[in-house]
């Protein structure tokens, strides 16, 4: 794992994109309302959970080394995860990337700011964890992922607690833009909300995005060159 890590701070330089955090606890949609947008407005879907699971599934040494901690619903290490993401954002330059499970801890956000700065906007889904609960179970009866039984459950939404908390008052302290958006209902549901937001904000949208149009064509025609590809 130390040779990993350190290979991979050799390899990995450079930062790629636009962030936007999707935060909710487990089973409360991220994973559907980051795959929606993906497919529906072209930006980028890269989900901790879904990379520590492919590790898992390779069984690499790594994949070894996280698939226990993920059975007993705790965080794994900080250095692993951000090295698995850096690692998928290099493939994706100046794209608008959706982190859904990630930032979960402080340590997460420190890291994330050292590497891509400052989120745009973090999506919130909240409900219920007795509704939670019942989406792990039924998810579970298909049988996909190991830890989507109850035990484990407890565990994920203990843990999830224990560093919601914080993870929000970073997002406020850094004046991250939050989108509550309440996950209680279907996933159409919690689609319809953002584009409820999506109706009301058009011609504000446009109205800034010309404004910004004007600000890069004049940004164009200084021949000072480089610009950064982050943010
Ligand atoms: P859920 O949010 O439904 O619990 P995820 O797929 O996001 O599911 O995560 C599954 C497991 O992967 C977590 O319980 C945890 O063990 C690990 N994990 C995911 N993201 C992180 C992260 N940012 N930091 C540490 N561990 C993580």
């Amino acid at each position: 794992i130390e040779e990993f890590l350190m290979c991979a701070n050799e390899i990995l330089g450079g930062s790629p994109a636009r962030i936007v955090l999707v935060v909710g606890g487990p089973g409360s949609g991220k994973g559907l309302l980051s795959k929606r947008l993906e497919e529906e407005c072209s930006v980028v879907h890269l989900s901790s959970g879904d990379l520590l699971r492919d590790e898992v599934r390779k069984g690499t040494p790594l994949g070894q080394e996280v698939a226990q901690i993920m059975q007993r619903g705790e965080l794994v290490s900080s250095a692993i995860i951000v090295t698995l993401i850096r690692r998928r954002m290099r493939d994706h330059p100046g794209k608008r990337v959706l982190l859904d499970g990630f930032p979960r801890s402080l340590e997460n956000a420190h890291d994330l700011m050292e590497i891509c700065g400052k989120p745009e906007l973090a999506l919130h889904l909240s409900c219920d964890d007795t509704i939670l609960m019942e989406r792990i179970l039924r998810r579970g009866k298909e049988g996909n992922r190991a830890d989507d039984n109850v035990e484990t459950a407890l565990l994920r939404l203990r843990t999830y607690h224990k560093y919601h908390h914080t993870q929000m008052e970073w997002l406020r302290e850094q004046g991250v833009p939050v989108v509550n958006l309440d996950c209680s209902g279907s996933p159409e549901n919690v689609w319809h909300q953002l584009l409820a937001i999506g109706r009301l904000m058009r011609p504000a949208a446009q109205h800034s995005r010309s404004k910004d149009d004007l600000f890069s064509a004049a940004e164009d025609d200084d021949a000072s060159g480089d610009r950064p590809m982050i943010l």
